[in-house]
Parts: C-alpha cells; sequence; structure tokens
C-alpha cells in the first residue's frame, strides 16, 4: 500500500488560503489601504487600471520597511502589529493578521517599493508566491505596494469577476469607507490615469461631506455621547435625509468599517415615528471602547465583529440617536404638514401593501443585509425577480382595460373596483386640473383622478424605454458645445453612461481632466440649460446607486423619468391635461409609476351614489 497523503507547497496553501482574503480587486484595496494606514501614513494614494484587473497600486508616506522586512512581509503569518495571543484583544490597527500580502502574492504580480527613514530602497518582484527579484532602489519615502494581473494564475477565479463597473464600484465602497474613517489622512483615487478624487485632510463633517456630496451640509445632526464604557460620535442625516435606498450608512468600531444588521436596527429606532418605515436614515457613527470588550477576529476581512454585550451597545446607539435629534427638536415631518385628504392616498399612507414588503424583503437586495461577507458576495442581481412584480398589477392594455388592485382613500369601502373603459382614450377633452396636481378624467362609469406627476413618471418611463430599445431620441445638435465640468466620482460615472445617454438624445464627449462637451440634448431641454439638466440627471442618479437589482440603464430611465416630470403644483393649460391623460392611458402599464405608487384611482357612480345615500 503506498502512502496518498502529502504536504501542500507553498505556493499553493497560499493561493487556496487567498480564496478568503482578496475575493475580487476591491479587497486588494482594502488590505492595501489599511496597511497604509497602520503604517502611519498622512497621504495615501491608489492607483487602479481596468477597474483593478490590471492594476491596483497603494502608494503611501508612512513608515516604511527594512530590507529584512520587505521580504518578510509576504510570507504567511508575517505581521510586526501582534506577537502573543492576548494581543489579540488590544488591538489598536487595522490589519494583525498577517495574511494579506501573502494572499496578494500568490494570486497576482505583486511590485514593493520601500524605504525606512534613513535607509536605503528596496524593490521586490514577486509571482506565485516566489521572489523574482530583490534589489536596493533609490526611493524617497514610505510604500508602493502594486499588485498587477490578479488571478494570473488562477483564471478560474479570474473568469468569477464582474465587468469593470462592477468591480469599480465595489473598490470606490471599500475607498470610501477607509477614507470615511480617517478624515486626518489625504487620499486621491485615480483610475485609468484619470484622478477621480481627491481628499485633503480635514475635519470628520468635511469628509463626510467630500464622500456623500455637500447636499448633506445642512442636513446632519452630530451625534456625541460618552460613558465610561464606551463613545459614540459622529453624525446622522436629518430624517428628511432618509431613502428608500440604502447607502449612505457608515458605522466604524474603533475605526474599522462594520456591517451589522442589528446595530443599523438600533438607529432605525432611534428615528422611530421620524421618518417612513421603509425608508434608511443617512448616519456616519463611530463606537470607540476598549478593544477587550469587542472580538474582530471572527472573519478574515474583519467586517464582522462580535461584542462583548450587544444588549448594550443596541441601547446605547439607539438613544444616542434618539437624544441627538432631540436635541435639535426635530419633529415629525409628515403629520402636520400635508391635508390630511392627501395623506389618505396609498401613494404617501401605504407605498407598498403588505405582500408586496414581503416579497421585497425577499429579495436578494434585502436579505444580503443579513448575510454573512456580504461585501464580496457575488452580484446576483440578474437571478432577482422582475422589478414589475414586486408592485401592483398592470393593467392589460387593450380596451377592456380592467384596472382592479388600484386602491382607493379610505372613503370607500375597499371592494376591488372595475372600470370598462369603452374606448382607448376616453373623451380626454373632458379633462379637469384641481389644486394644480389632480386631473380629474369622466370615463363612462364614473371618473379617474388621476396624479399628474405620477403620470407622467410613467408616461416619459416608457417612452424612454423606447429609446433604448432603438427608436432613438432625437438629438438637438448645439451651435456652441458646452462643457461640462464634474467631480471625479461624477465623471466615472458619466463615462459609463455616454452610449445609453446618447439613445435619450443626450450627446456628450468625454474630453478628459473631468470635463465632458455637450454637443447635443433632447429637443425639449433649452438650450443654456443643458448643463444644468445633467447635473439634476446625475443626482437623481446617485439616488439608487446602491440599488444593485437595477441595471445602469434601468436606473438612467427612472431617473430622467422623475427629473423631467411634470411635477405636482404645477399649473397646466387644458391642451397639456387632455394630452397627459391620452398618453397615460395609452401606456402598456399606465397603472403605477416605475417606482410602483399609483398613478390614478377610480370612482365609480354607484359607490358615490351609496354613499350619498342614492344607491
Ligand atoms: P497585517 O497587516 O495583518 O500585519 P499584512 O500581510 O497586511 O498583515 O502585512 C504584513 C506586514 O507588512 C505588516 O504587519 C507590516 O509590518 C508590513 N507592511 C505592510 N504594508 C506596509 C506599508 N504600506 N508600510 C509599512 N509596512 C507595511
Ligand atoms: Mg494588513
Amino acid at each position: 500500500m503506498t502512502d496518498t497523503i502529502h504536504l501542500l507547497p507553498d505556493h499553493i496553501a497560499n493561493q487556496i488560503a487567498a480564496g478568503e482574503v482578496i475575493q475580487r480587486p476591491a479587497s486588494a484595496v482594502k488590505e492595501l489601504l489599511e496597511n497604509a494606514v497602520d503604517a502611519g501614513a498622512t497621504a495615501v494614494e491608489l492607483i487602479v487600471n481596468e477597474a483593478g484587473k490590471a492594476l491596483v497600486q497603494v502608494v503611501d508616506n508612512g513608515r516604511g520597511m527594512s530590507e529584512t522586512d520587505a521580504r518578510l512581509c509576504f510570507e504567511r503569518h508575517a505581521t510586526s502589529k501582534i506577537k502573543e495571543i492576548r494581543d489579540l484583544f488590544q488591538i489598536s490597527t487595522m490589519g494583525f493578521r498577517g495574511e494579506a500580502l501573502a494572499s496578494i502574492a500568490a494570486v497576482a504580480q505583486v511590485e514593493l517599493k520601500t524605504v525606512r527613514e534613513g535607509g536605503t530602497g528596496t524593490r521586490i518582484l514577486i509571482e506565485n508566491s516566489r521572489v523574482v527579484l530583490q534589489e536596493p532602489v533609490a526611493w524617497q519615502q514610505g510604500t508602493s505596494i502594486a499588485m498587477k494581473n490578479l488571478f494570473f494564475n488562477v483564471p478560474a477565479r479570474r473568469n468569477f469577476l464582474k465587468s469593470n463597473p462592477v468591480e469599480l464600484r465595489h473598490i470606490l465602497e471599500e475607498f470610501n469607507r477607509v477614507a470615511m474613517a480617517f478624515p486626518e489622512i489625504a487620499f486621491a483615487f485615480t483610475h485609468n490615469n484619470m484622478l477621480m478624487m481627491r481628499l485633503d485632510k480635514g475635519s470628520r463633517k468635511q469628509r463626510i461631506l467630500q464622500l456623500l456630496g455637500n447636499n448633506y451640509a445642512s442636513k446632519l445632526t452630530s451625534v456625541n455621547e460618552q460613558t465610561d464604557y464606551m463613545n459614540i460620535s459622529g453624525f446622522v442625516g436629518k430624517p428628511e435625509m432618509a431613502k428608500k435606498s440604502r447607502g449612505d450608512q457608515y458605522f466604524f468600531v474603533n475605526n474599522r468599517f462594520i456591517k451589522s444588521a442589528y446595530l443599523h436596527h438600533a438607529v432605525v429606532q432611534g428615528f422611530e415615528g421620524l421618518i417612513a418605515p421603509d425608508t434608511h436614515p443617512a448616519y456616519v457613527l463611530h463606537i470607540d471602547l476598549d478593544p477587550a470588550h469587542v472580538d474582530i477576529n471572527v472573519h478574515p476581512t474583519k467586517q464582522e465583529i462580535k461584542f462583548e454585550d450587544e444588549k448594550i451597545i443596541y441601547a446605547f446607539v439607539k438613544s444616542a440617536v434618539k437624544h441627538a435629534l432631540a436635541q435639535f427638536s426635530i419633529s415629525p415631518p409628515l403629520d402636520f404638514e400635508l391635508d390630511p385628504q392627501i395623506q389618505q392616498l396609498d401613494a404617501v399612507s401605504k407605498p407598498f401593501t403588505e405582500t408586496q414588503k414581503q416579497s421585497a424583503e425577499r429579495s436578494a437586495m434585502f436579505s444580503s443585509f443579513a448575510q454573512k461577507n456580504q461585501a464580496h458576495l457575488i452580484d446576483r442581481s440578474s437571478d432577482l425577480p422582475e422589478w414589475k412584480s414586486f408592485f401592483s398589477p398592470a393593467a392589460t392594455p387593450g380596451d377592456q382595460a380592467s384596472f382592479t388592485d388600484i386602491k382607493r382613500g379610505t372613503t370607500f369601502a375597499e371592494v376591488p373596483v372595475q372600470i370598462n373603459i369603452p374606448h382607448r382614450y376616453p373623451d380626454a377633452e373632458q379633462v379637469i386640473q384641481l389644486i394644480n396636481t389632480y386631473l380629474l378624467l369622466p370615463v363612462e362609469e364614473g371618473f379617474l383622478l388621476i396624479h399628474q406627476q405620477n403620470a407622467h413618471e410613467r408616461i416619459l418611463y416608457e417612452r424612454f424605454s423606447k429609446a433604448l430599445s432603438g427608436k432613438a431620441i432625437p438629438v438637438q445638435q448645439s451651435l456652441f458645445p458646452a462643457t461640462l465640468e464634474t467631480g471625479p466620482a461624477d465623471t466615472a460615472m458619466l463615462t459609463e453612461l455616454l452610449t445609453d445617454l446618447r439613445f435619450l438624445g443626450f450627446h456628450l464627449e468625454a474630453f478628459g481632466n473631468n470635463t465632458f462637451i455637450i454637443h447635443g440634448t433632447p429637443a425639449d431641454v433649452f438650450s443654456g440649460n443643458e448643463k444644468n439638466a445633467i447635473e439634476e440627471l446625475l443626482e437623481q442618479f446617485k439616488q439608487f446607486t446602491p440599488e444593485l437589482r437595477y441595471s445602469n440603464r434601468e436606473k438612467l430611465l427612472r431617473s430622467m423619468a422623475s427629473q423631467q416630470s411634470i411635477k405636482s403644483g404645477k399649473a397646466l393649460t387644458h391642451k397639456e391635461c387632455a394630452a397627459l391623460a391620452a398618453e397615460l392611458l395609452a401606456c402598456e402599464t399606465p397603472g403605477t409609476t416605475p417606482n410602483g405608487k399609483p398613478t390614478f384611482t377610480t370612482f365609480r357612480k354607484e359607490e358615490l351614489n351609496k354613499t350619498f345615500g342614492r344607491g
């Protein structure tokens, strides 16, 4: 009998282990940025090519490494950060497991350049965990680590990487988290030789505004509670900034970004009564406590941690948020301002039915909040049911359209309404506008009450969808092309959208250096207003960015529909009202907005008669 067990060679063992730590370019970004922070850097530059598939490089001005350390740092379990097991309970650095560089060296080609103050620089090239070159190099300060051709030696894993826009988004996410935690460090981020972001050092609040956008400038409330056990500090967005989509939520425990559905819940509880149940408040909260009370070593990428006493933390977070909101006397926003009649409308009072809510909660996006290690979860948005199925059933197209399931206000009994529309365009001429927001349209069996903004969103959404599937919207060429300057993050986003935008009538050209030339716009955008239109569009688009279940195209459609729609409160001419009503009823799915809000509600003669005792 021959023996069959053998020890794996180091480089293979490393490759296997690397699977836990380095799953995609963004994982390397996180590890390399954290090493730079641990090295005491005050300025850190991230350079990425091809969404990290070709290159992820981090250059820092930290303390650097000696020649021996430079060689050793790629060994598994090589770390300068802990020495004994009890150090594990007093961790003050981001790293400590000594695995990141070993993992990176196992699955990519790596070039390290580093110098310790007063010493000579060292340059090392590594491939397949083996040093292929080591030489002295003239190097001023700090460390540069470049990871090239990730997974060049593990093609199967390379094939698992997502498209460049998706990988880039993950990178931005990791970059944001590290940059958010360390406002005292200056960061820069370059992608494909284009400077995407430059963050000067500043206060926490300045950093938040740099990363989340200036629209938060007057919309943040500071949180600050100190106890012997722990401190909590940071900011929460005012209730009116709560969004349906998630994305602007950050928790840091001893400066480490963590994910915790449990603590998120605590914050949401702190907002109780101030925000709609299906919206998420924005927050950047730092919890600082004795490292002995947390175990950060429960997960290879350390994004999940265990608190010694979770309940205390929960209660503390909740009351700190409550306290902060009360201090600034932020009162319930919805309760007093809205006319009770309007408040009763489904669109306002219950945008989701219970079943819809449940199916949304079963969606991958929702459940991913509860899943482990989600930063590197494979994006499964393609498996999702069609967005349409989340929301109210559509009316069947055709002459016999029946509008069931579009519920009315609570004035009437909850009976499903059936209205048969005799013609496709039931006397659109008879339409009347009410309080600059609603259109009243008589139909054979009663009347429809149409919400003008919701209706127009639906109309535009369908018009734009058609444009993307071939019937491009005509472009009005500008005689004097305007230029548009954008921030680095917007540049990346806009570049990705150029082709789709063209179909929608926006003809833009990237000019480098965060500049675009506007060659043409849709015919109904006034000249002189092009820049505004595009900026507004980007702003809308951003609100969708965390929504994984939508493609960029879908987000763009929704953004454009909502941005260009006629708003509530706008007086319309009779001609406009008639056109709006007619176009709505000609839609394929006239009953709801793309986001599932009703576009109209129906009133039947018989029901009305009953109400007035004449039924
Ligand atoms: P860990 O961060 O868990 O210690 P790593 O594999 O990330 O493990 O790094 C190994 C060691 O290499 C670190 O402990 C540190 O001593 C050294 N090192 C890594 N990156 C840098 C850097 N940018 N500057 C200085 N030293 C570094
Ligand atoms: Mg590290």
